[in-house]
């Protein structure tokens, strides 16, 4: 069963337009080429809809991305990838066979199977069709306690079996008027990396602050630069890649109408949409300025 493809390599062909002045400015790890960074945009559905919803946004998605694109020339289209809840996903992997949609899981366990009632290990989530796995969503560390130690774990599962894995990190809003934004994005990530094994992918992260989810109140282009630029040269040391093989996604309150200004900043690479990918319009204006 195939829920489309997500290059395990780089992918999106990210900045065909330019190279931004971010990214390998931050000089971190050096030595991979810019261009390995990816485009992506990812909705989150989070505990939304049932089957026949699910089924009617993907087929709404495809019919929108097979429509030619306004600008043939510019840069490619970015990866699309959807995180439905479990028990959707075998609908939305058949609704996405033979498309480039890649599809995705909300959480894993760390172990490959056994006494865990309620979990869902990796090797069944391939087995669905998923190519993704969100790992420390600050929803699941809220309502779920989950640890960076045990988010590593998962991360580490996630790799083992050929799933990616998309580390989310943010503060929260006490953090960041605390002063402390820094020191738990760094944090999170040496975390939630520490288990990963060695590996030629490239790493995805998602800076999510905590404050701006389902909240409206989206960060600031500046806002969202700084914490991306300081993740990246963060993320590459602690994943041992070089700082262009890094993908750093935005969340928190994604709209049409705010991604393109946070979408040209040097080190925002693509969006983690939770809100704004329950509407396949919305989800697919995004898409569109993110390419
Ligand atoms: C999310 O939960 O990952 C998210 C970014 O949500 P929203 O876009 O609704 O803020």
């Amino acid at each position: 069963m195939s829920g489309g493809g997500a290059p395990a390599s780089a992918g999106g062909g990210r900045h065909a337009g330019g190279a931004p002045a971010g990214g390998d400015a931050a000089g971190v790890g050096g030595g991979t080429p810019l261009a390995l960074r990816r485009r992506i945009v990812a909705g989150n559905w989070k505990m939304h809809f049932v089957t026949a919803d699910a089924a009617a946004f993907c087929r709404e998605l495809r019919r929108g991305l097979a429509e030619p694109r306004q600008e043939p020339a510019g840069p490619a289209r970015p990866e699309v990838v959807l995180f439905p809840s479990f028990p959707l996903l075998p609908g939305v992997a058949r609704e996405l066979a033979g498309s480039d949609v890649a599809m995705g899981a909300q959480d894993v366990h760390p172990a490959e199977r056994g006494a865990h009632t309620g979990d869902v290990a990796a090797p069944q989530l391939v087995d669905a069709g998923c190519r993704w796995v969100l790992c420390g969503h600050s929803e699941r560390r809220r309502d779920h306690s989950e640890s960076d130690e045990l988010i590593a774990r998962k991360v580490a599962a996630a790799a083992r079996h050929g799933l990616a894995p998309l580390l989310c990190v943010g503060e929260t809003r006490e953090q960041r008027e605390a002063g402390e934004t820094l020191a738990v994005l760094e944090r999170q990530v040496r975390g939630g990396l520490s288990s990963r094994p060695a590996g030629p992918a490239g790493v995805v992260v998602a800076y999510e602050p905590v404050w701006a989810i389902g909240t409206g109140l989206t960060a600031s282009p500046e806002t969202a630069q700084e914490a991306h630029q300081f993740l990246r040269g963060v993320v590459s040391e602690a994943a041992g890649q070089g700082a262009g093989a890094v993908t750093l996604l935005y969340g928190g309150s994604v709209t049409p109408a705010n991604a393109a200004g946070l979408i040209a900043q040097p080190d925002v690479d693509g969006f983690l949409v939770g809100g704004a990918s329950l509407d396949p319009r919305q989800f697919l204006a995004i898409i569109a300025c993110s390419g």
